[in-house]
């Protein structure tokens, strides 16, 4: 069995649109994964499916044994941190303080250890001078990096970040690449930027109009190129 199994998924949006179509994954403890592919390949729907923001339809996706079902969500949302696309949507709080904070709190860490644990995530993104600040006042990169801190504050297993240089510069990118290889998190990562991808994964995942079209080394696709 490998840590995280996706078997034989399908997902299908309400209006028709066939996202993912018979897709089969297999990661294992520690692996860092790039989910590859050019806009509308299905990588957002995939991505969705590792924390049960959809929950699988047709298909399954099993988390170190446990499937992900409507019964199995809280366990599988403190096991897996998702960092979505769009930051904005997960800034909500006013402050960066209360945003890393809020997960922490909901599972009642309180006073003194609630200051540690926001510190420390911040830290770990390096960006601890920006806890004071507005969520809205900071730069792409920034936002990112917030969201990031915010996701680890709750200790998951397994980071799931869905293209996460989407809005940052060139230098924000390279401080990413940093962070994100300090994490020795199980990681899986969808990005249309091959390079950054390469920095930070070995093992890439290709997908077009739904399906998974090569997966292996990622050093091979460039060597396509
Ligand atoms: P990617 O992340 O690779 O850009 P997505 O998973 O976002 O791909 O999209 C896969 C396909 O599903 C695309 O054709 C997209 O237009 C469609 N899609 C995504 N979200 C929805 C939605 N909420 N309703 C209908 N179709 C959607
Ligand atoms: P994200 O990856 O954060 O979902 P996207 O830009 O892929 O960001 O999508 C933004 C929103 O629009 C999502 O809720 C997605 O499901 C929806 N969406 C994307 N493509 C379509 C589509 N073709 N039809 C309807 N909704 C869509």
């Amino acid at each position: 069995h490998h840590y995280i199994e996706i078997n034989e998924l399908e997902y299908i949006y309400p209006d028709g649109t066939k996202a993912v179509e018979d897709v089969s994954l297999y990661i294992s403890h520690g692996e860092s994964v790039a989910i590859l592919g050019s806009n509308g390949a299905g990588k957002s729907t995939l991505i969705k499916h590792l924390n049960g923001t959809i929950l699988p339809v047709k298909g399954s996706v099993n988390i170190g044994g446990t499937p992900i079902t409507k019964k199995t969500l809280k366990t599988i949302r403190a096991t897996v941190g998702l960092v979505f696309q769009n930051t904005d949507n997960q800034l909500f709080m006013p402050s960066v303080f209360e945003n890393v904070a809020f997960s922490p709190r909901n599972i009642g860490i309180t006073g003194d250890e609630l200051q540690k644990v926001v510190e420390e995530s911040l830290d770990k993104v390096d960006a601890l001078g920006l806890i004071d600040k507005h969520p809205f006042k900071l730069s792409g990169g920034e936002k990112r990096k917030v969201c990031i801190a915010s996701v680890i504050a709750s200790n998951p297993e397994i980071l799931v970040l869905d293209e996460p240089t989407a809005e940052i510069d060139p230098k924000g990118i390279g401080d990413l690449v940093s962070i994100l290889r300090q994490f020795s998190h199980t990681k899986i990562i969808s990005s249309h930027n091959l390079k950054f991808s390469r920095s930070v994964c070995s093992r890439g995942v290709v997908m077009q109009e739904g399906r998974i079209v090569f997966d292996g080394d990622l050093d091979e696709i460039f060597s396509n190129d």
